[in-house]
């Protein structure tokens, strides 16, 4: 399979796609293709483990570029926590993907890139640079914590990330260095693209990406798309899925899955505050705007990276992606009185993610009026543990909310971080001081 980028100015393997991250046309990539999977794998679906599902949607994508036993033993590394479908009411589900070592979904994406990439450089020297709006970098941190010959450094905007991610991105140490921006995630991600397309660095080091822009962070996105399948099939109803969005890169994935032959009903892109998607479905126009702080600030992204590769699977028909994706955005205080709903009703707690998402399943059940209440099964990803943001959590439902162990054992640590105003020749000089 060869991997082509969105602005079709080059093509590659997977294997120089995943080192690379980002096209040198500036593009990212993409598979020349989607594979389909066959008819037997659909019908067995039920019967398989995450595990198993992993290995053979991942397979289609890889190729002969990896050993099956290699493949495998990565998968089973990768996926070592449960992604359970938890029934929220009769016909909602939360897809926890918050299991994992840092408790957000970006495990799933950043340990399998993580694990490719380290397979792929074969122990040779590589700096990896991750802009992050907070979960990212720590979920990337966890995945090359102490892999040999890789260097990983975090760019994080300073005092726009919750005290406990900030943690999570700057205890590490060893080969995890924590850049704090004085600036937006857009700056951040702006100067990682910076950083990457510099000659002179890219002439000192071999340097690649860990943002949702890295192909390898969005096929094992797609695997669990799938295992929700696996587990609510039984239920003989249509299934839609409700994306809390970014960057884009979780419905990318989802988007891969359908086009693989999953029958997925529909899709919901459900944004905070940083509406370019809806506004786009709505009127045709993409424009990308400065981020807006909110309390699901996971999402407060005002360019969405990966809005050229969903155009790219569209063929930059706007009609094309109305038909699959519906696009709402809600405030922080529609996001707030859901947590509390769904906390009152369900005693179920939702971290603002998850109630941005559970807030577009509703909105799509009132949309088709609601005769049709109970016409489909809405799966909402439910992208972090509600402990993550335990401030927001616990003043929004006035209770104490318990802190998991594993995310406790960050915050006893100390902070070590490097500050920088959101200026590309500081930061450049810094980078060329590294060894
Ligand atoms: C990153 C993130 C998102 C957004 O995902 P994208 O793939 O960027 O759209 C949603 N929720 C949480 C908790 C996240 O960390």
């Amino acid at each position: 399979m060869k991997y082509i980028s969105t602005r079709k100015q080059e093509e590659t393997n997977i294997k120089i796609a995943i080192l690379k991250g980002l096209a040198d046309d500036g593009g990212l990539f993409m598979p020349e293709y989607i594979p389909q999977l066959e008819a037997d794998f659909f019908e067995n679906l039920p019967n398989l483990s995450l595990q198993e599902i992993g290995f053979r949607v991942a397979k289609e994508f890889l190729g002969e570029s990896i050993s099956d036993d290699n493949l495998k033993e990565i998968i089973d590394e990768v996926l070592n926590f449960e992604i359970p479908a938890v029934k929220i009411s009769d016909n909602i589900y939360s897809l926890e993907l918050f299991h994992g070592p840092t408790m957000a979904f970006k495990d799933v994406g950043a340990r399998f890139m993580a694990r490719m990439m380290a397979y792929f450089s074969e122990g040779k020297p590589m700096k990896v640079i991750a802009a992050t709006s907070g979960d990212t970098g720590s979920a990337v941190a966890s995945g090359f914590f102490n892999v040999p010959g890789i260097e990983v450094y975090i760019l994080y905007p300073k005092g726009k990330v919750s005290p406990l991610q900030e943690k999570q991105l700057t205890t590490w140490g060893g080969n995890i260095k924590a850049l704090e921006i004085d600036g937006t995630f857009d700056d951040c991600q702006a100067l990682a693209k910076q950083i990457l397309s510099d000659e002179e660095l890219n002439q000192k080091f071999t340097l690649t990406s860990a943002n949702s822009i890295n192909i390898a962070r969005l096929i094992p996105q797609s695997f669990y798309y799938f295992w929700a399948f696996a587990q609510l099939q039984k239920l003989r109803k249509p299934i839609v899925f409700s994306v809390p969005s970014g960057n884009f890169g979780n419905l990318t994935a989802g988007l891969f899955a359908k086009k693989m032959g999953l029958p997925i009903h529909q899709f919901i892109a459900s944004t905070n505050a940083n509406d370019v998607v809806p506004k786009f479905l709505e009127t045709g126009n993409y424009e990308s705007k400065p981020s807006k702080q909110t309390i699901s600030n996971a999402m407060d992204v005002g360019n969405p990276s990966n809005f050229e590769r969903m155009k790219s699977l569209f063929n930059d028909d706007v009609s094309e992606f109305k038909i699959e994706i519906e696009s709402y955005s809600f405030s922080d205080e529609e996001t707030k009185q859901t947590m509390i709903k769904v906390k009152n009703e369900f005693d179920y707690t939702l971290d603002p993610h998850g109630a941005v998402a559970y807030l577009g399943l509703e909105t799509l059940r009132q949309a088709q009026s609601d005769k049709k209440n109970e016409s489909f099964i809405g799966v909402l990803l439910e992208t972090a543990h509600p402990a993550k943001f335990v401030e927001v959590v616990e003043e929004v439902l006035k209770e104490k909310i318990e802190i998991p162990e594993k995310l406790e054992a960050f915050n006893k640590k100390e902070k070590q971080s490097v500050e920088f105003s959101a200026d590309f020749e500081v930061v450049k000089q810094f980078l060329m001081e590294e060894k």
